[in-house]
């Protein structure tokens, strides 16, 4: 979800670049997010033009050495279409027959490991089953530190950490919030009594106990 909007790029690059930017829009080319919120991405004006902006600074680079430049304006435009594009198409989908939908998400579940486990949590749910969250708890067990971790392990640690609090979200999307909770609630007691044997140098180390935290608040807020 972007914070931004049309109004902000404009206010930033000022009318002259704005107006140029809306032209630039469907030359931007290989745009890719890195990790720290920053977006670059080529286009094609006259020369290339190589430019970044940081989606939530609003800060942005471009080689044309130009602060707030139109290729800047072009970058956010485009980013604030991609983000609207889904829920544009709603009013198509709705208007789909039933089997066509799921042929599509059937589809879109056999490449999507995600969405698999969201659909197959949502079928238990809704056939009145309840779940097995044995595999759920030793999941969040294994994840359990008592002595520092190798500098080269931190990633698979944190990757398989992310992983655990994204399936505790399913659970609660699916409906089952009643047996996520004591799963969720184990999740931030492991994390945060794991986290402290991480190397110090790892960066966002803690972003999966945060993850875990605001799902727990929002679990027993009942928001
Ligand atoms: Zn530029």
């Amino acid at each position: 979800m972007l914070t931004f909007t049309e109004d902000d790029l404009r206010e930033l690059a000022g009318d002259e670049q704005f107006d140029r930017g809306l032209g630039l829009i469907d030359r931007v080319r290989d745009a890719r997010e890195l990790d720290d919120g920053q977006v670059v991405a080529v286009m094609d004006d006259g020369e290339p033009r190589e430019t970044s902006l940081d989606v939530d600074t609003m800060e942005s680079g471009c080689s044309c050495a130009e602060t707030f430049c139109a290729h800047a304006v072009a970058l956010g435009l485009w980013l604030l279409q991609m983000d609207d594009a889904p829920e544009a198409l709603r009013p198509y989908l709705l208007g789909l027959d039933r089997e066509t939908l799921a042929d599509l998400l059937v589809e879109q579940a056999k490449a999507d490991p995600g969405l698999l486990q969201l659909l197959s949590l949502m079928a238990v749910k809704a056939s009145g089953d309840s779940i097995d969250t044995e595999a759920a708890l030793r999941g969040i067990e294994n994840l359990q530190l008592d002595e520092d971790l190798a500098a080269g392990d931190a990633e698979d640690y944190l990757g398989e950490a992310g992983q655990v609090v994204e399936s505790l979200r399913q659970l609660v999307a699916a409906g089952f919030e009643d047996e996520a909770i004591p799963l969720v609630k184990r999740a931030v007691e492991v994390l945060d009594g794991s986290l402290g044997f991480l190397p110090d140098d790892i960066e966002d180390a803690d972003e999966c106990l945060t993850a875990a935290t605001t799902l727990y608040a929002r679990l027993v807020t009942g928001s």
